[in-house]
């Protein structure tokens, strides 16, 4: 079987944002376009095409998977390639920041983004984090300020905070027509051109030769011709022979320009900004246009890295068919139609429905039942799927998210997505004795589900805890078990999910030797601790990398000469573990700690694994109660958006809360407060602010990352822990 479509012609791009910027309305509009574009006579009767939308929400019919195939034909009368139509396939991004992580996963498999911005507030909170979640897997970038007819929307005034805060390297491609009730229409700085959005749905774009001034106003047109220049001189600086052309007064031609933009985009040197509002129907078209013209195809990105499965060895695949086959497992999710559903994307390779895939995580081979692609409104069951290619496969019980797929001959093992660390726990109790047991199963379906929700057992009451991002995450987990699988439960308090770390080094022995008539036990370890990674003050203040201090073990194995032999060394480091996960402080599991093994030894009778393992608890136990232990919690990025009457209550609340106040600025009428708050001083925050401000003010959190708890803090802790 044949490819069906040529990959130069595939998008896979997401789209992101903050909060109700707009990605809904967004995508929807993108679906619209995408799914009737060829069907634009039947629109006149505008009102059965909101209708259509209207209903199909009301139905609950996913609009959005967690990737949609589409295809797109180019607006643009100079795309000469009208007769192919591009295929798209958009993998979503969820909006609540509990689920930022979420964004990062996404952004794994996905190879551009459309970054949607409100056009009143300009840059949020979270349009930051995400920002720097793409920075940090390169992910090229168009950006969009939506909702330009908003009342107190800014173009100018949104763009700058994305020059300010995000990029110096976003350049303005168009500019509005109007504002706010008069947002009439875009002009493309790049060609020159005004474009209207005409017919119910804004679906007829009407395209206006600026140089004929046809009803464009004189503001406009300088402007235009200002940020033209402005656009043209970003674009040759990225390239060193058209820009000494351009200082000998060469100005390159349109499709020049183009492909020069097109491999900045591509190398993340240049973030190109767009203006429309997807809820008038305007300038989505435009962003599809764009996407096409400057994000990447699975052709325009690097080979993707792993490591063999035995050897971790390097090595890398490229978006070849003729390539052994790698995949990775992006999300997991109910279909309530076909079950479970693994979606998937194809680095190198091609696979069939019905044959074999391997897991390096499970060792195992899986079959692979029916792959999936999946529409707005509909499934097509496809044999067989490419290199660059997104789908779902029905009938993976064993694969979770971020696993690896793979030919069995050729194992690799592509870079798994780290996810942080839940922050936040509740204990959940099933309602009755049949709750009870359909309640293990549905709690285990979520996990597999989203790997930022944990489920554990409290070891001493043997009741459930749950594990996750938010108060809103869990709520959302436990309501969705109400649901999907009619489980009722009561839920405790949230509580905080404290962490404890060493903060300098240390060195313990650990001894267990009991040898008193018949087979004794003989353990024996010698160990070094010390942190795992102590991080810089720039990378405190980095957050991506922030989630390193909040994880993780590591365990050297320096033994020589096998004064331990082999056989116990997996019971040292099963000691190591369940020493650690005790904590020192109060109790709570230590992260980034690394242990080295160096020295010890055994008997040749007495020795066993239980033996070892109980030594090496005692000394990692001992040698971290020296190496200065200290308690950490999870600490969030605050943003307040209050009256200015308001200002001073809300920020002395917060400096109550051991507030980090890092920066207050101006949005229209509102003043913006940013913080860093201690999670556990944010519980009941909402109801607090609320009577605080008569109800006027908002705010948003999301986690930010793991700091030390001050010792008077600590002494709280601590005995509120015995
Ligand atoms: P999301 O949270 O980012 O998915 O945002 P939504 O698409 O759900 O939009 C949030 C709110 O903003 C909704 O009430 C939308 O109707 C509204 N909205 C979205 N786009 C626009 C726009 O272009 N203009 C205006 N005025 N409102 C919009």
């Amino acid at each position: 079987m044949e490819r069906d479509y040529p990959l130069e012609k595939v998008r896979n791009f997401g789209i992101i944002a903050h909060i109700d910027a707009g990605k809904t309305t967004t995508t929807e509009r993108v679906l619209f376009y995408t799914g009737v574009s060829h069907k634009i006579g039947e629109v006149h009767e505008g009102d059965t095409v909101m209708d259509w939308m209207e209903q199909e929400r009301e139905r609950g019919i996913t609009i959005t998977s967690a990737a949609t195939t589409c295809f797109w034909t180019p607006t643009y009368e100079d795309l000469k390639d009208k007769t192919k139509k591009n295929r798209f396939n958009i993998i979503d991004t969820p909006g609540h920041i509990d689920f930022t992580v979420e964004v990062k996963r996404s952004l794994r498999v996905l190879d551009g983004a459309v970054v949607v911005f409100d056009g009143v507030a300009g840059v949020e909170p979270q349009s930051e984090t995400n920002w720097r979640y793409a920075d940090e897997a390169k992910v090229p970038r168009v950006c969009l300020i939506n909702k330009l007819d908003r009342t107190g929307a800014s173009f100018e005034h949104s763009f700058s905070t994305i020059l300010d805060r995000l990029s110096r390297n976003a350049v303005r491609m168009q500019i509005p027509i109007g504002l706010e009730d008069k947002f009439e229409g875009v002009v493309d700085l790049l060609r020159m051109k005004a474009y209207y959005f005409e017919g119910e749905m804004g679906n007829l774009v009407v395209e206006k030769d600026l140089s004929a001034q046809a009803g464009i106003p004189e503001n406009v047109i300088k402007d235009a011709e200002k940020y033209h220049s402005e656009l043209v001189e970003k674009i040759v600086e990225t390239d060193d022979t058209l820009m000494t052309e351009y200082l000998e007064g060469m100005v390159p031609n349109i499709d020049t320009l183009k492909k020069t933009l097109r491999r900045a985009v591509i190398a993340n040197k240049i973030f190109p900004v767009l203006c429309g509002s997807a809820l008038k129907n305007k300038g989505v078209q435009l962003v599809l246009d764009a996407v096409v013209d400057y994000l990447p195809s699975p052709l325009d990105i690097p080979p993707v890295q792993g490591i063999t499965e035995n050897t971790e060895e390097h090595i890398e695949r490229h978006t070849s068919d003729q390539e052994p086959f790698a995949a990775l497992a992006f999300k997991v999710a109910t279909d309530p139609f076909v079950g479970q559903l693994i979606f998937f994307r194809v680095y190198s390779g091609t696979l069939s429905a019905g044959s074999y895939v391997y897991n390096p995580r499970t060792r195992n081979k899986e079959r692979i039942g029916r792959i999936l692609r999946m529409h707005a409104n509909d499934r097509e069951e496809v044999k067989k799927v490419f290199a660059g290619e997104i789908a779902a496969a029905v009938g993976l019980k064993d694969t979770i998210t971020s696993d690896t797929l793979c030919d069995e001959n050729h194992p690799i093992i592509l870079d798994r997505i780290v996810f942080p660390e839940p922050v936040i726990s509740l204990r959940i109790e099933p309602k009755t004795k049949a709750d009870q047991e359909k309640m293990g199963m549905a709690l285990n379906r979520l996990a597999q589900e989203d790997p930022t929700f944990k489920v554990s057992t409290d070891q001493e009451t043997g009741e459930t805890i749950i594990a996750g991002m938010g108060e809103l995450h869990l709520e959302i987990i436990v309501d969705r078990m109400k649901r999907e699988f009619t489980v009722e439960a009561n839920v405790g308090k949230p509580q905080v999910a404290y962490r404890e770390t060493i903060n300098g080094s240390a060195e313990a022995e650990g001894k267990y030797i009991k040898q008193s008539g018949g087979r004794g036990n003989y353990g024996h370890v010698r160990i070094k601790v010390k942190p795992m990674e102590a991080l810089t003050k720039e990378e405190l203040e980095d957050l991506p990398k922030n989630t390193k201090r909040s994880q993780g073990f590591e365990f050297v194995n320096s033994i020589k000469g096998g004064v331990i032999p082999q056989e116990y060394i997996p019971a040292c480091e099963k000691g190591f573990r369940e020493g650690l996960d005790r904590g020192i402080v109060a109790g709570f599991k230590m992260v980034n700690v690394s242990v080295d093994l160096w020295d010890g030894s055994y008997h040749e009778v007495d020795s066993n694994e239980m033996a070892f393992k109980i030594a090496s608890s005692m000394a990692v136990q001992d040698a971290c109660r020296r190496a200065n232990p200290v308690i950490l919690e999870p600490m969030m990025k605050v943003e307040v958006v209050t009256p200015d009457k308001f200002m001073g209550d809300v920020t002395g609340n917060l400096s109550s809360k051991r507030a980090l106040i890092e920066g207050m600025d101006d949005r229209g009428m509102n003043k913006v407060i940013r913080a860093i708050v201690p999670l556990s001083e944010m519980f009941g925050y909402m109801t607090g602010l609320r009577s605080m401000t008569e109800g006027r003010a908002s705010f948003t959190m999301e986690f930010l990352r793991y700091d030390i708890v001050p010792s008077n803090v600590a002494e709280i802790i601590i005995s509120a822990r015995k």
